[in-house]
């Protein structure tokens, strides 16, 4: 029997379960390319539900502890006093969301004896230290796909809340206000601007697929390059690196992995090179912007506004800068987290803990590393000398 250590975000501060603003959520059949949406042998709650906090246990702890296994669940994951980190050292399994990452140090793996398998209930492994994991011969797997399109969405929606000045707007409606010239004086039409997507992966081809119809002038870069005939449907312009492609955008959206090669990657120098009063969108990783960079490219002007979701750390301080600087439109990290896309990764989480448990492989495109190297969706996308495998691009 294992012990599984799962870290959730804490429960509604209403209490839990919420009033629901929705009796159902539609059925998916299948991601855009055809890959197929996680199939469990049985689900522990309905979709729809709030799975991602504590006492929604992403529907997971009856059916684990009917099989006999130890569950833990806790939100307090900080520190050395933390439940988390009393009760790693004996854990087989640990299972985090990036929205409220348990962050998996080299120093904390050591310490994780026992420690076979990490599941990230979503998408986004780097709260885990993957060359520890890879030295240790653990399985690090993901719910590729899952919430993509959820991200994808809350980008399209930060990209037009930027350009059109909506919090701004918002905010005049809400405080009694009508100063008409107040609330347009920097509020512009999306409609022929140039957009600049960083990483054409899953959720970066589903923010192209979305911004198309707006009449904007598209371009990219990716470690791989896109089938011309999808570059043709998209009218969309290759640039070989970042540095070349913000040369040549209004609005840059930021959809890598964090990595070695992408951490710090949006600093002074770089945000420099943009046009004066380009909009940026970063639902990636916090730790791609250098933070204090963005705060002075806003306060400059060189930068119009700045959206995003993640942060570094998370959660993040309540004086965290990006919190009050100017014209930002940050949310907490929800974007991936929608109850659509928690009712996808708790099924994937569950897939992946019964192909553990029957010993059937994983999907491949779920896998982060195995073995002792990037596997699968990893190595297309995490290791620094990628190859394409799994992609169904
Ligand atoms: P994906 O694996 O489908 O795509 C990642 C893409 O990044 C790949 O095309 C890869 O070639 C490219 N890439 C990797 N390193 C690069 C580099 N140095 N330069 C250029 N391109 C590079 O993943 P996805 O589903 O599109 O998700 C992308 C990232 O978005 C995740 O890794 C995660 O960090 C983040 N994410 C955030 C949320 C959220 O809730 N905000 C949810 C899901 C994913």
């Amino acid at each position: 029997m294992a012990k599984i250590l799962i870290v959730l975000y804490p429960d509604p501060i209403t209490g839990y379960p919420p009033t629901y603003a929705r009796t159902s959520i539609p059925q998916i059949d299948t991601y855009p390319t055809g890959a197929t949406l996680p199939s469990p042998k049985d689900l522990g709650f309905t979709p729809g539900d709030l799975v991602g906090c504590v006492s929604g246990n992403l529907g997971l702890k009856d059916w684990l502890e009917s099989a006999g296994h130890t569950v833990v669940i806790t939100d307090d994951k900080e520190g050395a006093d933390s439940v988390f980190e009393r009760e790693l050292h004996d854990a087989d399994v640990v299972i985090s969301q990036p929205f409220w990452p348990a962050y998996l140090t080299a120093e904390r793996i050591a310490k994780a004896k026992n420690l076979q398998l990490v599941i990230t209930a979503g998408i986004g492994s780097d709260h885990t230290d993957l060359n520890a994991a890879n030295e240790r011969g653990i399985t690090v797997a993901e719910v590729t796909y899952s919430n993509s399109i959820s991200v994808a969405e809350h980008t399209v929606m930060q990209v037009l809340v930027l350009v059109r000045d909506f919090v701004n707007q918002h905010q005049i409606a809400a405080s009694g206000g009508w100063n008409i010239a107040d609330a347009v004086e920097r509020s512009y039409d999306l409609e022929g601007m140039r957009v600049g997507i960083f990483a054409a992966g899953r959720i970066g081809r589903a923010v192209i697929e979305r911004l198309a119809p707006f009449g904007v002038r598209l371009s990219y870069t990716d470690r791989f390059r896109l089938p011309a005939e999808y570059e043709e449907k998209y009218n969309l312009t290759f640039h070989e690196s970042i540095e070349s492609l913000v040369t040549e955008v209004d609005v840059l959206t930021i959809h890598a992995p964090l990595t070695e090669q992408t951490r710090g990657l949006l600093n002074d120098e770089l945000l420099a090179t943009m046009p004066h009063g380009a909009y940026i969108v970063n639902p990636a990783r916090g730790a791609i912007a250098d933070r204090d960079a963005i705060v002075r490219a806003l306060e400059s002007g060189q930068l119009a506004g700045y959206a995003g979701d993640v942060w570094d750390p998370q959660p993040a301080p309540a004086d965290h800068p990006w919190r009050t600087m100017p014209h930002n439109a940050m949310t907490t990290h929800t974007s991936g987290t929608s109850l659509s896309g928690q009712a996808r990764y708790a099924a994937g989480t569950r897939e992946i803990l019964e192909n553990w448990f029957d010993g059937s492989p994983i999907r491949p495109e779920y896998i982060i590393v195995e073995g002792g190297g990037y596997k699968g969706t990893g190595a297309h996308s995490y290791a620094e000398k990628p190859t394409k495998d799994n992609q169904g691009v």
